[in-house]
């Protein structure tokens, strides 16, 4: 009785401001505008609802500052 919003929950990004440039790579990449940057150019999630959880921030960064977690699994991926 206490799943209701089970579905509908938002994803859950993580960036390590430390290892963060500021390239703004993630916030290009990210398909449906959940990302933006700030005034000095970092991002943050500023629309979460509209994450899709598709990883392409995360896999795009060069510097590992983005996690997803609870990212779609992609199927094509073979054995690693
Ligand atoms: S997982 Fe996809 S939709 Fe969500 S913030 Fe990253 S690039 Fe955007
Ligand atoms: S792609 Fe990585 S380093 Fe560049 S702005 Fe996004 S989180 Fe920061």
């Amino acid at each position: 009785m206490t799943q209701a919003t089970e579905e509908k929950k938002p994803p859950n990004i993580d960036i390590y401001k430390a290892w963060c440039k500021a390239c703004g790579i993630c916030v290009a990449f990210c398909p449906t505008g959940a990302l933006a940057r700030d005034e000095t150019g970092s991002p943050y999630v500023k629309d979460p609802e509209k994450c899709a959880k598709c990883g392409l921030c995360e896999l795009r960064c060069p510097d590992f500052a983005i996690t997803v977690h609870e990212k779609k699994e992609r199927q094509a991926r073979g054995g690693q």
